[in-house]
C-alpha cells in the first residue's frame, strides 16, 4: 500500500480522517467506538464479526 491521505472506513464505507487501522484496514472513530459499546448487542456484534472476517480474508494473501 502507498501512503494514504484519506481512509475509507470498512464498516460504514465513509471517508474519515480519524480512526484506527486493524490489519491494515481502516475503521473510523465512530464505528470503533460503536464496536466498543456493542458487546451486548448481538446483532451488531455479528455484523462486525462478519466485517472482520472479510478483513481477514483480504489480508490473508
Ligand atoms: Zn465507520
Amino acid at each position: 500500500m502507498d501512503n494514504q491521505t484519506e481512509h475509507v472506513c470498512i464498516i460504514c464505507g465513509q471517508d474519515k480522517e480519524e480512526g484506527i487501522c486493524i490489519l491494515s484496514q481502516f475503521i473510523c472513530e465512530a464505528c470503533e467506538s460503536e464496536m466498543v459499546h456493542t458487546n451486548t448487542e448481538e446483532v451488531k456484534y455479528r455484523f462486525f464479526i462478519h466485517q472482520m472476517k472479510q478483513i481477514s480474508e483480504q489480508v490473508n494473501v
